[in-house]
């Protein structure tokens, strides 16, 4: 039979440089392993698992591609900005960004207190202007990049007892459109997944009725894999988009409205 021999590296990411936030675990981590073996070097965040990302870096490095792993809160902008600047000081160069740090405090709206909503907003949304203004400007400067930000398909439909993480991924989308509008003209690429219901952590701790009534929605009758979301994000970050910019793309098996 003709084609790809199994397991042969495309390369589609070769000669780039990828950060991504929150990759130690779940989708983030899915991300940085697809684009690694894809060709990029790897700069990613996380929050606190120190062991987590140094055996996410570890399996970087054996693919044979630079990895550093940087513990910080993508929330402070100050935080960010140094980030930002130890990558470019180390890999002189930024190609690709994705804002997959996130976070649930889930609630109705009539008992969601104060900090629920402030920590939800910060660390899904603030985080993202925080990279995105960054990053972008240096992007800017090389006419080239590609930003994709990991909203959810609550942010498109809305769920009830997630106002606050709803909202902060509605804006995600909000703010790639608008970002794709002003940077567009300069060369570079801002897209939005929204993924459905993905098999990690943040959905392991919903109770297993929970679980199962969304898996009853979803057309494709299963749970998606972090895979399946990290396969796009290559995508959006080749150059096999190139024309594809202020768009979300929902990676949700076809997920009930
Ligand atoms: P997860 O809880 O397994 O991972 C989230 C990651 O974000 C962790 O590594 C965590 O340390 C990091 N993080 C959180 N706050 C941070 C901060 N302030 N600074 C730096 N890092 C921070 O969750 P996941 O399911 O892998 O989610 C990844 C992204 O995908 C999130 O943005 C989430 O909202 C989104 N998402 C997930 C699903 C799903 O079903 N799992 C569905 C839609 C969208």
């Amino acid at each position: 039979m003709q084609g790809e021999p199994e397991g042969v590296l495309m390369n589609l990411l070769s000669d780039k440089t990828a950060l991504i936030t929150g990759g130690s675990r779940g989708i983030g981590r899915a991300i940085v392993l697809a684009m690694a073996a894809e060709g990029a070097d790897i700069a990613f965040t996380y929050l606190h698992r120190k062991d987590s990302a140094d055996e996410v870096a570890h399996e970087v490095e054996n693919m044979g591609r630079r990895c550093m792993a940087i513990q910080a809160d993508a929330s402070d902008y100050h935080t960010t900005e140094q980030v930002v600047n130890s990558v470019l000081e180390t890999f002189g160069q930024i190609d690709i960004l994705v804002n997959n740090a996130g976070i649930t405090r889930d609630s109705l709206l009539m008992r969601m207190d104060e900090s629920q909503w402030d920590t939800v907003i910060t660390a899904n949304l603030k985080a993202a202007f925080n990279f995105c203004k960054l990053v972008s400007t240096h992007m800017m400067r090389r006419r080239s990049g590609s930003i994709i930000n990991i909203s959810s398909v609550v942010g498109l439909f809305g769920n009830a007892g997630q106002c606050n993480y709803a909202a902060s991924k509605g804006a995600l989308i909000s703010l790639t459109k608008s970002l794709s509008k002003e940077i567009g003209p300069r060369g570079v690429r801002v897209n939005s997944i929204a993924p459905g219901f993905i098999m990690t952590e943040m959905t392991q701790a919903l109770p297993d009725e929970v679980r199962a009534q969304w898996v009853q929605d979803i057309a494709l009758r299963r749970a998606g894999e972090p895979e399946d979301v990290a396969n796009v994000a290559v995508f959006l970050a080749s150059d096999k988009a190139a024309y594809i910019t202020g768009e979300v793309i929902n990676v949700s098996g076809n997920i009930k409205s």
